[in-house]
């Protein structure tokens, strides 16, 4: 299977783009921006990906998500008017992955794929088409660490919401993640 991306940049658009801690440090070294720049809290009613209990942090003043910053128009700080990636090499996991979801068993071998959820429920147009632009052998690697990175920031959520007493808020959780330059 190969996936031809269009590069209309409709999902640089709409999505809530979520974050690990990793994306965190590749996109800050990346683009030398402080790590409380780079970022949004979102809140349930900001985004139509729920998700699980444990990709939402507890705050002093309710839980939040944590998400690629965007423009007031919407569209992600790093896109350009020409529809292009300005951190192309450091761009979150879920936007290598995108449109696709890859599942994996434990042995990471790849038991099922499909169109992503945002897409088939039209949250995002996306105008891929099939063809020979990115092989899937490609996909299935970036699968296995985008999976890797997620359980690992997933157990520190974990951690967090377990530990954290009241009061706690973004600057907080980002010391806690490990970043010190919070602005
Ligand atoms: S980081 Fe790049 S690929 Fe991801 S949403 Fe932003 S512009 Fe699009
Ligand atoms: S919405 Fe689909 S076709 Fe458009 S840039 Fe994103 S992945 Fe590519």
């Amino acid at each position: 299977m190969k996936i031809r991306c269009a590069r209309c940049g409709n999902c640089c658009h709409e999505p809530l783009i979520e974050l690990t801690h990793h994306d965190l440090h590749r996109l800050a070294q990346y683009s030398r921006m402080p790590v409380g720049k780079l970022i949004k809290l979102y809140a349930d009613t900001e985004t139509e990906c729920n998700g699980t209990d444990e990709d939402w942090i507890k705050l002093s003043y309710g839980r939040r998500k944590i998400g690629l910053r965007k423009k007031r128009n919407g569209r992600c700080i790093f896109l350009s008017d020409d529809m292009r990636c300005g951190v192309y090499e450091a761009r979150p996991m879920s936007c290598r992955i995108f449109p696709v979801d890859i599942l994996l068993d434990e042995d990471n071998r790849v038991i099922g794929f499909e169109l992503s959820d945002i897409v088939r429920k039209k949250f995002v147009n996306c105008n891929h088409s099939y063809g020979k632009a990115i092989p899937f052998k490609n996909f299935r690697r970036t699968a296995r660490q985008a999976r890797d990175e997620s359980e690992t920031y997933r157990e520190k959520v974990r951690r967090w919401n377990e530990t954290s007493p009241d009061g706690r808020n973004k600057s907080d959780f980002l010391a806690f993640l490990g970043f010190e330059t919070v602005v």
